[in-house]
Parts: C-alpha cells; structure tokens; sequence
C-alpha cells in the first residue's frame, strides 16, 4: 500500500465529515456513441461511492440520461433527413437505426449495459419523463416567475448580456416539435404562451410540454433529487460557467445548496489510426468492454487523480497499463482494489504471456494450459478459470486494436515457410537444435540464442531473425525465450534440423 492516501479516500473522507448518506449525480447526453471520457464521469462518481461505502457510509449514483435535450446538429453519422429533427428532443426523434423506441434509447441502452459489465450501480432517471411526469414542474414555476433574477445572476456571474425577453423555460412547439427555437411570450402561472421562431406557430404550453435551458435545469435538478455530491467536466467549471452560475441559483432562487463539486479532465484517445479514422468518431464504451477486462477499464481512470488530464492509448500503449495492473495487484494497491469487479482473482500469468502463447495454442485453452505448465505454472482452479477469461479478452484485444507486429502465426510445416536461410543461418539453426536440453526455461533458452550465435560467428540480430524465419516466416517476432520454451523444446529441435 502506498503512502499517498487515494483521491477517492480523500473525497470520500471530506464528503463524510459533513454528511453520513449522500446522492452523488451524474449526467450524460445520449445523442452519440458514449465514450471513455464520458465514462470518467461514472467511474469518479463510483470509485467515491465504493470509498464512502467501505467506510461505513451510504452513497447513491443517480444517472440522469438527458433524454430530453434536442438534437443540436445532424453528425457525420446521421442520414441526411436527420436534418428535419435538429431542435427536436433526443427521446422524440426515431432510432437511427430502428433498432429502440427512440434515438436516445439507441445509444443510452448500450451504455447502459456497459455500467453493468463494469459494477456500476447506478439509479436512472430520464431527463424527458422527469419532465413530461411533472418532477420539474415546481421548479419550473420558480424559475418563470424569477426569471428577471435569475437572468441578473447570468448577467453578473458569466459577464455575458442575456438577450431580451429571455426565458428559463423552452417549451415544445406543437406544430413542429422543435424545443430550442420557442420564445416564451408570456406566463399565467399555470401556462406559457410561446411564438415558434422556426416554423410561426403560436400556442400555449402547460409546464411539462417542454424544458428548462442547461443552466437553470442543473441546479433544478439538484434540489428535486436531493443532490449532494456531483463529479462534472472542466467546461462546467471554468469561471463563470453552469456551475458558478448553477450554485448562485440553487441557493438564491431554489434555496437549496449546491452539491460538493468535482472537477475531472479530459481524456484523448491516442493509438491506431484506423480506429480514429474508421467512423470519425471515438470508441463506444460498449466495444471498450467486449475487449478490455472491466478492470482494467476501470483502472484506466482510477489510477489518475480527476484534475489529471489522460491520454488514453487503446493499442500497445495499453500494454503498459495492464503490466501496471499487474505488479499493483500482486503489491496490493488501492486503484487496483477500486477497479476489481466482483471476485476476479488474477493468477500469476501476465496478460503479454497470454498474447503469446494464445496464438501459439490458437486460442485453445487445454493447450495454453499446457504451455503455461511447460513453462513452470502450477495449474489449479484459480488460474484456469482466469487464463479462460482473460485469454478471451487477449484475442479479442489482439484482434482489434493491437499493431500487427504482435501478431503471428506459427508455421505448421517446413513448406509453409517462403523465407530463404544462408549457410550461416542454417549452420546456427542446425547447432542451435544440437545444443537444446530438456528442461531449458526461457532464460536459458535466451542466453542460449547468444552463446551459439557466437560459436557460429553471426549476429545475434541474424540469429534472431533465422530463428522468427523458421517458425513463422516473419523476420521478427517475439521474445524469443518464452516464445521457444511455449513451442517446446521438441517442436523447435525437429523444425530447426529441417531447415
Ligand atoms: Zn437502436
Ligand atoms: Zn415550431
């Protein structure tokens, strides 16, 4: 355990010495794929809920899907007619792909199930039917009827102008759907009465046909879930912003008191081009956890204080990451032990071992087993049932988003392989075969590779190379040790005598 007592310890600890049972509320808008760095919101909010819990107090994630925001634009990765539903609320607009009731149930859903594959208990609640039950409606009444405070908030905090005639609320145009192009012409206490700018119509609205403007819903919202604690984007916290506004209202307007803040960073996703490139967008969490261990997901983000910006590598960059997982859990770490998911219990087989020996096995796991006992691990329950799980994540994770160079395969006979061997080659495969014993591990196997590449009077860098050639037709591959004790002593001997 390192000194350093862990962030979400130290928030937890400052949220309890105030408060013994909390709601700490989280908030993300379905209207695309949800990405990692929309998950840093969750897994803030969950490492303190773990943290305040294990200390004895109660804590509540409570997700509010903002289903009821409009479409701001039509992205890259919508159907031109999508055109026609920009300003319409998410939860009213068809599924891009017809596959839910609505657009934002299509990408809510997935996240959704990802929260589940990560332990993420979370309450939902869906901004549109909060709104259309009623939940909002008293809120909404003391926003209209002060709004000419409210607005003096915005002017004073922000230092921008609020137009005139402004209104808290946007309700819902009956004739074209479209909620961000209403002006509010008036208000009788019970009912607004709107003109359309998009479209002209002028009607009335009662207090659920519509929705209060992002800087007034937030701190509503506050004080109708009875909001403590709330992890949020360095946007909202910028001088000035929905938060410096968003405390002034709750307390001023609703006179509630704002929730202890936490301000988390951006993460970027850096790696493979393709991944980038291939939709113009980011990847969905939702893919994230059908190939990375939720762990180490979790991990990912824990590991770093929120104020802490993360470039997040998916491809080999990951790498390092898990063997940092690794030597943490085999240390006893604090992140490590805010990022387990129910029992997993990591065996001593490093996951760059399950790379290798995966494609050497290709992927059956009665004889990666074997390798792993060739190659000096005690097979029991444990380890098999993690080396079953996490080689399921290694394939995948190879598959998608590792860089080819770690991928191979091992050549089933002498025919398969192209390459041509000079003299000095074959003479060091020939000597190399000779001089294998029995019960040679991988560092033997190693040091070997030097010893008789000298003999031979080659390279190291050639023998090395004549050594991927003759197994896999590639010039590199790789580490030989643990890559030549896996194959077997047998296999390497018989292949090496044919070339
Ligand atoms: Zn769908
Ligand atoms: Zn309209």
């Amino acid at each position: 355990m390192s000194d350093i007592i862990h962030w979400a310890d130290v928030i937890a600890d400052r949220i309890l010495s105030e408060k013994d049972s909390v709601r700490i509320a989280t908030g993300i808008t379905p209207s695309g794929h949800i990405h990692l760095g929309n998950l840093r919101e969750m897994l803030t909010a969950d490492a303190i809920r773990r943290a305040i819990d294990e200390k004895g107090g109660k804590a509540e994630i409570v997700y509010i899907a903002d289903t009821f925001d409009p479409l701001r634009k039509r992205y890259p990765f919508l159907p031109e007619e999508y055109e026609n539903y920009v300003g319409m609320p998410l939860s009213r607009i068809p599924d891009p792909e017809g596959c839910h009731g609505n657009y934002a149930e299509h990408f809510l859903q997935p996240f959704l199930e990802s929260l589940d594959i990560l332990g993420i208990p979370v309450t939902l609640k869906k901004a549109h039917e909060m709104y259309e039950s009623g939940e909002y409606a008293e809120k909404t009444r003391i926003a209209l009827e002060k709004k000419d405070e409210i607005a003096g908030i915005l002017k004073e905090v922000s230092g921008r102008d609020v137009e005139e005639g402004w209104s808290p609320f946007m309700p819902v145009c009956k004739n074209c759907g479209r909620l961000n192009s209403t002006r509010v012409t008036g208000f009788d206490g019970e009912k607004v009465s709107y003109v359309c700018k998009s479209c002209g119509h002028e009607g009335e609205s009662d207090l659920t046909e519509g929705k209060l403007v992002w800087r007034v819903d937030w701190p509503a919202r506050w004080g109708i879930l009875g909001i403590n604690v709330e992890p949020f984007g360095k946007d909202h916290a910028a001088a000035g912003g929905s938060y410096d506004t968003g405390k002034r209202i709750a307390r001023e307007i609703f006179g509630i008191e704002p929730p202890f803040p936490i301000v988390y960073e951006w993460i970027n996703l850096k790696g493979k081009g393709a991944m980038k490139s291939s939709k113009g967008i980011v990847v969905p969490v939702r893919e994230m956890v059908e190939i990375l261990p939720p762990e180490i997901v979790r991990y990912i983000i824990i590991r770093s204080k929120p104020e802490r910006h993360i470039e997040f590598d998916p491809g080999i960059g990951l790498l390092d990451v898990v063997d940092e997982f690794e030597n943490a859990y085999h240390h006893g770490d604090r992140s490590v032990e805010l990022s387990l998911v129910e029992n997993v219990v990591y065996s001593d087989v490093p996951f760059r071992h399950l790379l290798v020996v995966g494609q050497i096995a290709e992927w059956d796991l009665e004889k990666v087993l074997e390798i792993l006992e060739r190659n000096g691990h005690k097979i029991d329950e444990d380890l098999r049932r993690d080396v079953e799980r996490r080689l399921r994540y290694a394939r995948k994770w190879l598959e998608k988003y590792a860089p080819d160079n770690l991928k191979f395969s091992v050549k089933k006979s002498r025919d398969e392989i192209k390459s041509v061997f000079s003299d000095d080659e074959k003479r060091f495969l020939n000597e190399f075969a000779e001089s294998l014993g029995d019960n040679m591990d991988a560092e033997k196997l190693h040091k070997l590779v030097y010893e008789v590449a000298q003999k031979v009077g080659i390279k190291p860098a050639k023998a090395f190379q004549a050594i991927y050639k003759a197994i896999l037709d590639t010039k590199h591959g790789p580490r030989a040790g643990y890559f030549l004790s896996s194959l077997g002593v047998d296999f390497v001997r018989k292949r090496f005598m044919e070339i």
